[in-house]
């Protein structure tokens, strides 16, 4: 089964969020009920998760539901239905991003600055800085415009279900998040 996901993650790539932040997020309505994935925590969106999130368009979801003569095949429904929220944090930064990568551009030219897989290894071995021989501007490779198609991150918010460009945090859920936490957010897609 394939993974379409957003992801949002602190733009600092050592950031980890306070330990209150899951109640924090329930507190805003973002997080429902909490319930059981084959061991791992997920929530159910809260009652505002639909105004902090907001989705352009769905794509439709078939589930097969075990029953006495095997799977059946439930009628399609929109994955809006099928939204779930996952937290998970890890002790060194690592890189989120699918097959649905594309190499990174200039933050402030635009032009194209090489292989993604190139400068993704260069981060890891040396945290090394890049440099745009268009404009001249240097900056860390975790701060390239990665065109929302990868992140470096200690600590994410997964969304499962959303195809790439289907939904984005709103301008206002990116406030309250750096309002919370005191470090600036951003969002990937992630297509495994
Ligand atoms: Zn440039």
């Amino acid at each position: 089964m394939s993974i379409h996901a957003l992801s949002l993650h602190p733009a600092d790539p050592a950031f980890r969020p306070p330990p209150d932040f899951a109640d924090q997020l329930r507190l805003l309505d973002f997080l429902g009920d909490e319930f059981d994935y084959f061991g791992d925590v997920r929530f159910r969106p809260g009652t505002s998760f639909f105004d902090l999130i907001r989705f352009e368009r769905t794509h439709n979801v078939i589930e097969l539901k075990p029953s006495a003569d095997g799977l059946t095949e439930l009628p399609p429904q929109g994955s809006r239905n099928f939204v779930q929220i996952e937290l998970s944090s890890s002790d060194e930064t690592g890189v989120t991003c699918g097959c649905n990568i594309r190499d990174p551009l200039c933050p402030v030219c635009a032009n194209p600055l090489g292989d993604w897989g190139d400068l993704i290894g260069a981060w890891h071995d040396t945290n090394a800085q890049s440099n745009c021989p268009d404009c001249g501007h240097g900056c860390t490779i975790p701060n390239l415009n990665w065109q929302h198609v990868a992140g470096f991150a200690r600590y994410w918010i997964t969304i499962q279900q959303i195809y790439e460009g289907e939904a984005a945090p709103t301008d206002q859920f990116l406030d309250l998040l750096a309002g919370a936490t005191g470090c600036e957010w951003r969002y990937l897609w992630c297509h495994l």
